[in-house]
């Protein structure tokens, strides 16, 4: 059992950060977070996170603008479909290695 901030008694998984093992290089896609649609990092404050709770592999990091670990990030994309404020886009990770080449 879990409890939320309010103090209600919750269900849920607690799942250790990369439980089903380090990546390596399959993954066909990754998150991106657009910083200015994010709820959290909109308000500075602890909020929403409904990424951070419904990643399966628990790479995103708890604060506002939390970086995603990508060590273990699968590329589900669960957190992008998740989003209500549409703020992460999956890309390709061709495309985001062709653009860190260019950065
Ligand atoms: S679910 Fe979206 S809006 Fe909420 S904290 Fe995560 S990225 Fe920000
Ligand atoms: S794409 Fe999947 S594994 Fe990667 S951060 Fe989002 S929910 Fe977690």
């Amino acid at each position: 059992m879990n409890t939320r901030d309010c103090g209600h008694i919750i269900s849920g998984s607690s799942p250790a950060k990369g439980e089903a093992g380090k990546t390596g290089e399959w993954r066909t896609q990754r998150p991106v977070l657009n910083r200015e649609k994010c709820l959290a990092v909109k308000a500075n404050k602890d909020i929403c996170y409904q990424c951070w709770a419904f990643c399966p592999e628990c790479a995103i990091e708890r604060k506002p603008g939390g970086p995603v670990d990508l060590t273990y990030c699968k590329g589900c994309g669960i957190c992008a479909q998740i989003c209500p404020a549409d703020a992460i886009q999956m890309e390709n990770e061709y495309d985001s290695s062709e653009q860190r080449k260019n950065d």
